[in-house]
């Protein structure tokens, strides 16, 4: 049997600072277990976010299912034996983009309903972009998993997701917005969360565990450990 690892692919750049760490914590990871020189095979598309976000802005989200599923293909052309979308809200598109790709699409959000399970947590508090927080395409899809899912109030949300955007998908990270977010989390954990997940693949660099009175868990890492895992064949897609 070929024990190489597979081509990972990747479609970044939403925003890049999130790309750079899937970037390195797959090598990371792969590095870990291999020893040595070795490093991930990846195939990366790394889009310019400033198209993506006037997309989601403008609400044009077939606009937006065709730039990804374009360079979903391209990764797939590059050599990508699976493909990943870095960013938890452009899985809004992530049926289309599956639709286009002829490997399989490994979902964020069946590698965090998987660590979900492995923990044994079944209620998740969600921080995320607004659409992830109030449409069912992510929610929905943890909720079939078997997850219960609390999000924040209309309040908290709002500020959750205008934190994102004016600030960590540019790469500003402020003291102020970590105390929010903290404070955020502590009502998730009040409603009954076990866990929260970070459920946008920037938050791991404004909070993580010591800002949580309970595990978080950080969607990108998540993401990245298990495309490490599927690459090495310890895990199939769904
Ligand atoms: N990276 C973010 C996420 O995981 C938001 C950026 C975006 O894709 O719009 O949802």
């Amino acid at each position: 049997m070929d024990s190489t690892p597979k081509t990972i692919g990747l479609i970044g750049g939403m925003s890049w600072y999130s790309t750079a760490e899937y970037y390195r914590v797959i090598n990371e990871e792969v590095q870990r277990r291999f020893g040595g020189h070795a490093s991930a095979r990846i195939a990366l598309q790394s889009l310019d976010f400033s198209e993506v976000r006037a997309l989601q802005q403008q609400e044009d989200w077939a606009g937006a299912a065709r730039l990804l599923a374009d360079a979903g293909r391209r990764c797939q052309d590059a050599g990508a034996d699976f493909v990943l979308i870095c960013t938890n809200l452009m899985h809004k598109v992530a049926d289309e983009v599956e639709t286009a790709l002829d490997v399989p699409l490994l979902r964020i959000t069946d590698a965090i309903a998987a660590r979900a399970r492995r923990e044994g947590w079944d209620r998740l508090g969600v921080l995320a972009t607004r659409w992830v927080m109030e449409e069912d395409f992510y929610v929905g899809r943890l909720r079939a998993a078997g997850l219960e899912v609390r999000v924040p109030d209309a309040a908290d949300r709002a500020e959750v997701d205008r934190v994102i955007f004016d600030e960590l998908t540019q790469g500003t990270v402020l003291d102020s917005s970590r105390a929010t977010y903290a404070a955020v989390m502590e009502r998730l954990v009040a409603a009954g969360a076990q866990a929260v997940v970070l459920g946008c693949t920037e938050i791991e660099l404004l909070v993580g565990a010591d800002h949580c009175p309970v595990p978080v868990l950080d969607s990108m890492r998540v993401h990245a450990e298990a495309a490490v895992d599927l690459a090495c064949g310890a895990l199939q897609p769904a």
